[in-house]
C-alpha cells in the first residue's frame, strides 16, 4: 500500500489550489483505535481526510483545526483535530452503528451521521481569537457537507471528493480526497470545467483501490496543468499524555478527589481521542489531592 501523504498543487495557470491526500493508513489507525463499524469508519475516515487536506494548508506546525460533525443520526458527532504538523486524532461518540446499505448499495454515511445538524470549524492560527466558522449540514454524506462550508462559510467556490472504502473484516482497504479551491481570477469557465470534471471523476477509492496516486487523480482532472508545490506526511498522533491528564484530575479539585478515592479507590481516564488508558492508584490521588488549590 502507498505511503499516507498530502500533495498540494496550484493548476489552471494559479487559478486553482489543489490537495490530494492518500489516507488509508491514517483511517486504519482510527478504525483500530476506536473499533469503529463500517458506516462509522466511512464518516470519521472523510472527515479525517478533509481535515488533514485543510492542515496541509496550515503556516505553522502549531497552528491546528478543529472539525466538529454533530448530525441527529446514531453516530452523534464526530470530532477530528489536525495540525500543521500533519498529526491527526479524531473520534465518533458512538463507534458501533449499522445501517442497511443506501439506494446507491453503498455505506449509509448520511443516515449514520443525520441531515439535521452542523458542520464546525475552529481555527487556531496562533491569534487571539481563533477563527470560527460552521453551516447547517446538506446531506452528512460529509464531501457536500464540506463543500457548503468552504462555499458558505469562508466563501470559496470548492470542489471536495472523499471517500473510504472498508474490507469486510472491518479493516480500511483505502482512503483518499481531493480538494480543489478556486482561487480568485479563475474565470466562470473554470469554475464550471472543476465543477463538471469533479462531478464525473469516479469515486475516488475506486481509483486508489485500482492503484491510482493521489497525483493520478489530480491529472485526471487538470491534465498536465498542474505545478506541484507541496508533499506533506500525514498520520494519526495524539496529543495526549500522562501529564495532562493529571491536570485534568487536578481540576476537579480536593472534594471531588476525595469522593473518587472513597468510592473507587484508584481512577482511569480514557483519551477520548485515542482510546489509551492512564490509571491513578490511590497514592496518586491522595498526591493530586494535597496539590489541589480548590
Ligand atoms: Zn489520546
Amino acid at each position: 500500500m502507498p505511503e499516507d501523504g498530502i500533495w498540494v498543487a496550484t493548476a489552471l495557470g494559479g487559478h486553482a489550489l489543489v490537495y490530494a491526500a492518500h489516507t488509508a493508513t491514517l483511517v486504519g489507525e482510527l478504525q483500530t483505535r476506536h473499533d469503529t463499524w463500517p458506516v462509522v469508519t466511512a464518516a470519521l475516515g472523510r472527515v479525517a481526510t478533509v481535515s488533514a487536506m485543510m492542515a496541509a494548508g496550515l503556516k505553522h506546525a502549531d497552528h491546528q483545526i478543529t472539525v466538529q460533525v454533530s448530525g441527529d443520526g446514531p453516530i452523534g458527532k464526530i470530532l477530528v483535530v489536525a495540525n500543521g504538523q500533519g498529526h491527526v486524532r479524531g473520534y465518533a461518540v458512538e463507534p458501533h452503528v449499522e445501517l442497511p446499505l443506501n439506494a446507491r448499495q453503498k455505506l449509509d454515511v448520511g443516515g449514520a451521521v443525520g441531515t439535521n445538524g452542523y458542520l464546525g470549524v475552529l481555527k487556531d492560527l496562533g491569534l487571539k481569537e481563533p477563527y470560527q466558522g460552521s453551516v447547517p449540514l446538506v446531506s452528512g454524506e460529509i464531501g457536500e457537507d464540506f463543500t457548503y462550508y468552504f462555499a458558505v462559510s469562508e466563501q470559496q467556490p470548492t470542489a471536495v471528493a472523499v471517500g473510504v472504502l472498508v474490507n469486510r473484516d472491518y479493516s480500511v482497504w483505502t482512503a483518499g480526497g481531493v480538494i480543489i479551491q478556486m482561487l480568485p481570477g479563475a474565470s466562470e469557465e473554470e469554475v464550471v470545467h472543476v465543477e463538471k470534471a469533479i462531478a464525473e471523476l469516479p469515486n475516488v477509492t475506486t481509483l486508489l483501490r485500482d492503484g491510482e496516486t493521489p497525483q493520478d487523480i489530480v491529472r485526471r482532472v487538470f491534465g498536465d496543468d498542474v505545478h506541484w508545490l507541496d508533499h506533506k506526511t500525514v498520520r494519526f498522533q495524539c496529543s495526549c499524555n500522562r501529564d495532562r491528564l493529571e491536570r485534568v484530575l487536578l481540576s476537579l479539585g480536593r472534594e471531588e478527589l476525595d469522593s473518587i478515592l472513597e468510592e473507587q479507590g484508584e481512577a482511569e481516564l480514557v483519551c477520548h481521542f485515542c482510546g489509551d488508558k492512564y490509571h491513578f492508584d490511590a497514592q496518586e490521588i491522595v498526591a493530586l489531592r494535597d496539590a489541589a488549590t480548590h
